[in-house]
């Protein structure tokens, strides 16, 4: 397996060429390491190799990196979340990058002690098996949010397919970022909406190429499994 910063080389390099396609910035570009497949060594390394950023999306892997390594990363929860669940994350949580119904964010909102940034799943390819909000549903859930004054909305994620369809794949990115502009042009307090979470190690080059502004990597930078 290759080490962390050799792999975090090749994908800052990535990210610099897609960025220069379309005049962007690489440091626009946050990259979140995630860690669900790798043990507490190889996330280790992954902080060591300048990862400040790090993803988890089952409940239990994500309580044991943060016991381990507390507040020295910036945590970002990626995965479904059960209601249930928030109250053992919500203070340890940075980011939520799944909020995708009501009930959800009532429970988020009850729970937590300062204002918590999440995303809106938004399921832009229509697969069965993901999750997310139905793109035409965005708006109207925006709204509801408005009593729920622990939310704040900061953009929107989505997972496209895993396809190498690279026509496929822009279209699914576009169509979020016409609904994050849209959401964003509203200027609603709780809801600036300038960011796209969009992009993992099979696509992150086309999303940035995109507009993406957090790209979730797993595979390519820290290794499928170990
Ligand atoms: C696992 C996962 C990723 C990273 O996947 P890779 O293809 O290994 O980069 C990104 N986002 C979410 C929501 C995930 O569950």
């Amino acid at each position: 397996m290759m080490d962390v910063a050799a792999n975090l080389d090749t994908i800052s390099s990535n990210i610099k060429q897609s960025c220069s396609k379309n005049n962007r910035n690489p440091e626009e570009i946050t990259i979140i390491g995630v860690t669900k497949y790798v043990t507490i060594e190889r996330t280790e390394e992954t902080i060591q190799a300048g990862i400040s950023n790090l993803g988890e999306n089952r409940l239990e892997g994500f309580l044991e990196k943060y016991n381990y390594f507390g507040k020295r990363a910036k945590w970002h929860f990626i995965g479904t979340l059960q209601s249930r669940k928030v109250k053992e994350i919500v203070d340890k949580v940075d980011v939520i990058h799944s909020l995708d119904r009501l009930s959800l964010a009532k429970e988020i909102d009850k729970r937590t002690e300062q204002p918590m940034e999440c995303f809106i799943q938004v399921n832009v390819s229509g697969e069965a098996s993901k999750h997310g909000l139905h793109p035409d549903d965005v708006q109207r859930f925006v709204e509801d949010l408005a009593p729920y004054s622990n939310i704040r909305v900061v953009g929107l994620m989505t997972m496209a397919p895993h396809i190498d369809d690279e026509q496929r794949l822009r279209r699914i990115f576009r169509e979020l970022v016409t609904l994050r502009d849209s959401i964003r042009d509203q200027k609603i307090t709780y809801a600036p909406c300038n960011y796209l979470s969009m992009g993992m190690s099979n696509d992150y080059q086309v999303a940035i190429e995109e507009g993406a502004t957090h790209i979730r990597i797993g595979s390519k930078l820290v290794g499928s499994k170990g």
